[in-house]
């Protein structure tokens, strides 16, 4: 625990700690996760010794440090390979975490909401409800009931109506958020955002980026390996060259992908470029290629051999 000294005696204490946002696919974790991060209160400064897979962003402000961590939402039926790594990744997380947010659409819990539940129990981790896309409720008395059942099923220390996409009830959440973190000296330098590789990060933007275009027609079917990363590159102006491969599982996701006359791609790659620049803080030059690769996602060499060049 951490003790103010001297004439900072009288503060509140600094609060530091690692949250995990968990929920089902497009519950909205990456629109929340975004919006926190615009709290933020300084520069990204991505190390490239990655000390652990899952931090997706750190947030430091007045008198604390909130570690996000990044969790796959899927906690279904593992039905391949990588589902299985998800629900590792997501079962970690939630085990690493000094605090969870589990977040929801406005409904009853389902199938993969119980198994998080269970999950919360069983590591009897503090945890706050987020209940998303309110701004699709018109009646809010609907949310009542919605609230209540969750309420009766685990002891929340807050749940709190949110839309992550309008930034409604984000500013709270993150207070809560705060106010339910241990007292602890900050984990991360402040001016870092993540401890992620850059190469990881890139890897990432350009998967959620393909994501957020081809929900409905390729889900789970992407990876994204970082083939080249050349920092300050004098081919590409003294601009950092990052060549990305795109990898699907059919032809026809690649067609789907690469779109008429290569605009979705385009498209793809140019907002997955905005991202980077912001984030890493330098001009990008960003090339894409997509490749099919039949049964990707269950071939353990192929899944290792992404992790290591994506590190
Ligand atoms: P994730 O899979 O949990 O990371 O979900 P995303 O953040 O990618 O969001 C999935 C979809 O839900 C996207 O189309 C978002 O724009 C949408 N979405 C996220 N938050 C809200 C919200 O508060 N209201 C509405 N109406 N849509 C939202
Ligand atoms: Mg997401």
């Amino acid at each position: 625990m951490a003790r103010a000294k001297g004439s900072r005696r009288r503060k509140a204490p600094f609060k530091a700690g690692a949250v995990a946002i968990v929920g089902r696919p497009n519950v909205g974790k990456s629109t929340l996760l975004n919006q926190l991060l615009q709290f933020k209160v300084s520069a990204v400064a991505p190390k490239p010794q990655t000390t652990r897979e899952n931090v997706r962003g750190i947030l430091t402000g007045d008198g604390y440090q909130v570690v996000l961590l990044d969790t796959p939402g899927y906690l279904g039926r593992p039905a391949h390979l990588l589902d299985q790594q998800m629900v590792r990744l997501a079962r970690d997380a939630i085990v690493e975490a000094d605090l969870v947010v589990l977040m929801v659409e406005p409904r009853p819990p389902g199938d993969i909401e119980e198994n998080i539940l269970r999950l919360l129990e069983q590591e009897s981790k503090p945890a706050l409800l987020a209940i998303n896309k309110v701004d699709t409720v018109r009646n809010k008395a609907e949310l009542l009931p919605v609230m209540d059942e969750y309420a009766r099923r685990f002891p929340f220390r807050e749940i709190v109506p949110i839309s992550a996409l309008r930034a409604d009830g984000v500013g709270l959440l993150l207070q809560l958020v705060v106010r339910h973190l241990p007292e602890g000296e900050p984990l991360y330098p402040p001016d870092e955002v993540t401890d992620r590789s850059e190469r990881a990060l890139a890897a990432d933007i350009v998967r959620e980026e393909v994501y957020r275009l081809y929900r409905q027609e390729v889900p789970y079917a992407v990876a994204v390996a970082i083939d080249e990363f050349r920092e300050q590159d004098a081919e590409h102006g003294g601009k950092d060259y990052i060549r990305a491969l795109v990898f699907v599982e059919r032809e026809g996701q690649k067609g789907i992908l690469i779109g008429r006359g290569g605009q979705a791609l385009k498209q793809v790659g140019s907002r997955a470029r905005e991202q980077l620049e912001h984030l890493l803080g330098r001009p990008i030059y960003l090339e894409l290629w997509v490749k099919v690769r039949p049964g990707w996602r269950k071939d353990p060499q192929f899944l290792r051999w992404l992790q290591e060049t994506n590190q």
